[in-house]
């Protein structure tokens, strides 16, 4: 059974790991897929061509997640060429990491910006579309490290805390118009934004893990699915963590 046939979905940052994984299952699910990215634009290219040679609608959008102007040209543009938009995935992010003591004003900033920022500029850009047609979901990339905190990573854990509260805040604002807004917390997930940590490090996260491997950016498109397709129509406001147990 395909859960999103003919649905249109914007996923922001999706030319490689988690935000691919999603743009793939969704494809697959018989969405049309518009996404994102900020420079890996031959990787966007390909996942595009990749895509669409499932049948589907897909078109990669070169577009700052940070920028509050780029995000309403992204929605504007995307509704000219998919005709509408049920489905948001706020899903770009990054870290920079330090400890709070060596910390710069720029990387606390850059980080807010690009993860929580971007949250607000992409919702404020697509309420009016859902609004109107009363009916949307909407899901945004937080992190279990935005639940529970972790040293090295105020700023990352600051903007992840950032999007929950702001998940819950929309819930409230938009639920009486059918329109349902969830967060996803993964864990520790093998992508390139978790290759750039120390073997140690890693090991650390996976020894703390109860199903002992890190999780898969299929392992968090499938969570994204279930919440972007009816099969959820009576949840909102929840935060589904996705972390083979790492906060049980
Ligand atoms: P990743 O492999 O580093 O990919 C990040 C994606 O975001 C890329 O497509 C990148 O585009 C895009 N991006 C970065 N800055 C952007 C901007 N300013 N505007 C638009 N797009 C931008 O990261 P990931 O591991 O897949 O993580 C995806 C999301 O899941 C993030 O929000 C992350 O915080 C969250 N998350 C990840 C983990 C994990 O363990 N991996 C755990 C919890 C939460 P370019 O390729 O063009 O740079």
């Amino acid at each position: 059974m395909k859960l999103l046939q003919d649905k249109n979905v914007i996923i922001t940052g999706a030319s490689r790991g988690i935000g691919k994984g999603i743009a793939q299952v969704f494809a697959q699910h018989g969405a049309n897929v518009a996404f994102t990215y900020s420079s890996s634009e031959g990787p966007a290219l390909t996942l595009e061509k990749e895509l669409s040679a499932l049948g589907v609608k897909a078109k990669a959008y070169k577009s700052n997640a940070a920028s509050f102007e780029e995000a309403e040209q992204l929605v504007k543009e995307v509704l000219e060429d998919f005709g509408g938009v049920d489905v948001l995935i706020n899903n770009a992010g990054i870290t920079k990491d330090n400890l709070l003591m060596r910390m710069g004003e720029e990387d606390f900033d850059k980080v807010i910006e690009i993860n929580l920022k971007s949250v607000f500029n992409m919702t404020k850009a697509i309420q009016r579309t859902l609004l109107k047609q009363r009916k949307g979901a909407i899901i945004n990339m937080s992190s279990v490290v935005g639940v529970k905190g972790n040293a090295g990573q105020t700023n990352y854990a600051a903007s992840k805390a950032g999007m929950i509260g702001f998940t819950k805040s929309v819930a409230l604002e938009l639920g009486s118009r059918n329109i349902r807004c969830n967060a996803i917390a993964p864990g520790f997930i093998e992508t390139e934004m978790t290759e750039k940590l120390d073997e140690k490090t890693v090991q650390g996260w996976r020894d703390a893990i109860p199903l002992k491997r890190g999780g898969t950016p299929t392992d968090v498109a499938n969570a994204c699915l279930f919440l972007a397709s009816d099969l959820s129509g009576y949840i909102t406001g929840q935060v589904l963590h996705v972390d083979g147990g790492m906060l049980t």
